[in-house]
């Protein structure tokens, strides 16, 4: 179908210096050649001495454009070979350098493999290798991810941690502080409101007037107020109150409490300190005297 040599040789001049080859000149001929009757082949590189490859006629008249191409670019991987000087003993020049470039420019080589058993067992065994890359290149690919993804669940797993320890801290912290509040408030509610219910039991201090005096005379103010007089042990002593109905306590510092109304004669049993302090709320006089 093309039969114009200059687009030809263009063609092959763009292909030699294309960086897929980038081989000296090659030029291209379409002539017959008794090669063609012996081997049956459709073009052949004559080799570095005439620099040359050569169409079969007939291949040229049949071929579309894109096999033509196929079909210089096969020739020009003979012409490849040969410069660079690889092996070119196997399969008439299709060996396992042939194969490769092949592969590599992804040209058509069926028919060649077809041709030569030992080059279909090159390319089977190279497909192998590629396949086996390919499959070790995914599997170091899937098991980064695998890393990669343990990696992140670890990470999110520590963070997780992190979190939930930070919270428990925290947690702790709000016991420990919610803890102290309610003892230390608690305490204080519990003595306030003991305070409060026992006051009136607790003996009243001691007014630091003590006396030696066979009497003593004073008011009593209050309630928790007291009037103190030094007695000795065994002594007794009388208690009369301005009000005769009305009753004074006393606690003797042993610890021994009383009622007495007026005129009651009492006994300082151990130590010598009497209070007293009046029964109701109000100023009482009271005079104690000794026996
Ligand atoms: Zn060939």
């Amino acid at each position: 179908m093309l039969t114009d040599q200059e687009v030809l040789q263009n063609t092959v001049n763009l292909l030699t210096q294309s960086p897929d080859f980038q081989i000296p000149a090659v030029k291209v001929c379409v002539r017959h050649d008794p090669y063609f009757n012996q081997e049956g082949a459709i073009a052949f590189w004559a080799g570095w001495k005439t620099g040359e490859m050569v169409i079969r006629p007939d291949h040229m008249e049949k071929a579309t454009f894109s096999q033509l191409v196929d079909t210089l670019k096969h020739e020009l991987v003979h012409a490849w070979v040969s410069w660079n000087k690889l092996d070119r003993s196997v399969a008439k020049g299709h060996g396992e350098p042939f194969i490769r470039k092949a592969i590599e420019l992804g040209l058509d080589i069926d028919s060649t493999l077809a041709n030569y058993p030992e080059s279909r067992r090159i390319y089977e065994r190279i497909k192998g290798e590629k396949v086996s890359t390919a499959v070790s290149q995914q599997a170091e690919k899937i098991q980064a991810q695998k890393l990669k993804q343990l990696q992140e669940q670890k990470d999110f797993e520590t963070r997780q941690r992190e979190w939930l320890e930070e919270q428990d801290r925290s947690n702790f912290r709000w016991k420990v502080g919610t803890w102290i509040f309610s003892i230390v408030f608690g305490g204080l509610m519990v003595f306030g409101l003991c305070s409060i219910i026992f006051a009136p039991y607790h003996p009243a201090q001691p007014l630091t007037e003590p006396s030696t005096s066979n009497e003593w005379q004073g008011s009593v103010t209050d309630k928790y107020k007291a009037r103190t007089l030094q007695l000795s042990q065994g002594e007794t002593f009388v208690i009369e109150t301005s009000a005769p109905n009305q009753t004074v306590a006393g606690v003797l510092n042993n610890g021994t409490s009383f009622w007495a109304n007026n005129g009651v004669k009492l006994k300082a049993k151990e130590f010598g300190v009497l209070m007293l302090w009046s029964e109701k709320p109000g100023e009482y006089q009271v005079k104690v005297r000794r026996q």
